[in-house]
C-alpha cells in the first residue's frame, strides 16, 4: 500500500475527500500535486507538514479549453504522473422537469468532461513510460441514480463509462484505470442536507452511519499503489453497506 517516490495528481484536493486521499498519498511516500478553485487556506501548514511534498495548481476545471495545456503545464513541472486521482467534483441538484439546461451542463462539464479530458492527458504520459494508475471518483448515485439528481447521476455514471473504456486501452501499456463509488461521506457536498435527514439516511445503511473521507481515501491509495497490480476496469463501493 506504500507509494515511496511516486509522483500523483489530485484534483479536488483543498477540502473533504480529495484532502484525505492527498494526506494519505503524502503519508504514504508520495509527492502530490493538487489542483482545485482556490490554494487552500491551510495550504503553507500543508506543505510544511508533508515536508514539501504538496504542491498547488489553483484552477476552474470547468474552463474545458484550458485543461490540456494546464496538466501538461503540471507533468513537465513534476516530470510525469505516476498516480491521477480524478476526485474534483460537484452537484447542483433539482428534480429533472425543473432542471435548467446550464446546471445540467455545469456538472457534467466539471465531473465528466474535465475527467475524460485530464485522464487523457495524464494518461497518454503513463503510456509512453509504460506504468501509472487512474483512479477516477464515481457514486452509487451513477450506478443506482437518484430522484433530484439527473444531471450528477449522468456525470457519474459517465465517469464509470470512461474508467472501463480507458481501461480496456490502456491495459496493454501497463496503465490501470478504476473507478471508485462513495455513498454518503462527511464533507462539505454533504453538509448541506439537513441534519435530520441526514441521520434519517444513515439510519437506512447496513453500517448504521456515514463514511469518512479517509473510508474512500483508503481504496484509492490502495487502487493508485502497486498493491494492486493487478486491478483494472473496477467500480468499487465505498457505501457502508447501502446497496447490498
Ligand atoms: P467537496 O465539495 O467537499 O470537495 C470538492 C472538491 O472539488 C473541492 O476541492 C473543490 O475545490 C473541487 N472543485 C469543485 N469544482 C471545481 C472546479 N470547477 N475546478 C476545480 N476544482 C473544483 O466534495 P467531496 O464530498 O469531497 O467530493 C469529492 C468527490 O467525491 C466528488 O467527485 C463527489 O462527487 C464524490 N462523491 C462524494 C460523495 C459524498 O457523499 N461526499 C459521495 C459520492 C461521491
Amino acid at each position: 500500500m506504500q507509494c515511496n517516490g511516486k509522483k500523483a495528481l489530485v484534483t479536488g484536493a483543498s477540502r473533504g475527500i480529495g484532502k484525505a486521499i492527498s494526506d494519505m498519498l503524502i503519508a504514504r511516500g508520495a509527492e502530490v500535486w493538487g489542483v482545485s478553485t482556490k490554494e487552500p487556506d491551510d495550504f503553507a501548514q500543508r506543505q510544511s507538514a508533508a515536508a514539501g511534498r504538496l504542491h498547488w495548481a489553483s484552477a476552474d476545471l470547468s474552463n474545458l479549453n484550458a485543461l490540456e495545456a494546464l496538466i501538461d503545464g503540471l507533468i513537465k513541472e513534476s516530470g510525469g504522473f505516476d498516480i491521477l486521482v480524478n476526485n474534483a467534483g460537484i452537484t447542483k441538484d433539482n428534480l429533472a422537469f425543473r432542471m435548467t439546461l446550464e446546471d445540467f451542463q455545469k456538472v457534467l462539464d466539471i465531473n465528466l468532461t474535465a475527467s475524460f479530458l485530464i485522464a487523457r492527458t495524464v494518461g497518454r504520459d503513463m503510456i509512453r513510460r509504460r506504468a501509472g494508475s487512474i483512479v477516477n471518483m464515481a457514486s452509487v448515485i451513477g450506478v443506482h441514480g437518484n430522484a433530484g439528481q439527473i444531471n450528477y447521476a449522468a456525470s457519474k455514471a459517465g465517469v464509470i463509462g470512461i474508467t472501463k473504456s480507458l481501461a480496456k486501452e490502456t491495459a496493454s501499456r501497463s496503465v490501470r484505470v478504476n473507478a471508485v463509488a462513495p455513498g454518503f461521506i462527511e464533507s462539505d457536498m454533504t453538509a448541506a442536507i439537513p441534519e435530520q435527514a441526514r441521520e434519517k439516511m444513515a439510519e437506512q445503511i447496513p453500517l448504521k452511519k456515514m463514511g469518512q473521507p479517509e473510508d474512500v481515501a483508503e481504496l484509492v491509495c490502495f487502487l493508485a499503489s502497486d498493491a494492486s497490480a493487478y486491478i483494472t476496469g473496477q467500480v468499487i463501493a465505498v457505501d457502508g453497506g447501502m446497496f447490498i
